[in-house]
């Protein structure tokens, strides 16, 4: 469908490395609605949602990782704050009953925002497999 085929765009499109929209957001240089921030981690709601609940959880710190494939061992502590975040984001979006963590990594699993970041979805009925 269209909206399948335009995500598929804005992936092959996307900027790979450098700075990006979400380090805009970080800076609040735009608004986001937050859900959840700590000093490492920051939660906000994804302008684009794909079900009634559907946030980002992203590192704050500067040169983020842009993918979860460049991981190195360093980055395990930043990996485990993110995945704990996810949790209290559930927590706080009151979708503890069901939810699903995703990362869509490269072209190829459309992802269009080079900066490391989780999907927490939640909130309906969730099909699988997911597209
Ligand atoms: P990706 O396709 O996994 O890279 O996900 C990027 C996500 O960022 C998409 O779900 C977009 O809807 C979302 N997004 C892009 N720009 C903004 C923004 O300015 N605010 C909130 N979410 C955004």
């Amino acid at each position: 469908n269209d909206e399948e085929a335009s995500a598929r765009a804005a992936a092959a499109s996307a900027d790979r490395g450098g700075s990006t929209i979400f380090d805009k957001i970080i800076a609040k240089e735009i608004p986001s609605t937050i859900v959840y921030e700590d000093e490492k981690v920051l939660a906000f709601k994804d302008i684009n949602p794909q079900a009634p609940v559907h946030v980002l959880v992203i590192p704050k710190y500067r040169d983020a990782l842009t993918q979860l494939s460049k991981a190195e061992p360093r980055h395990s502590e930043i990996l485990g704050n993110l995945l704990y975040a996810a949790k209290i984001v559930a927590e706080k979006e009151g979708i503890l009953d069901g939810f699903r963590v995703v990362i869509n990594d490269g072209p190829s699993a459309c992802q269009s925002v080079y900066h490391l970041h989780l999907h927490v979805l939640g909130g309906r009925q969730m099909a699988w497999p997911p597209g």
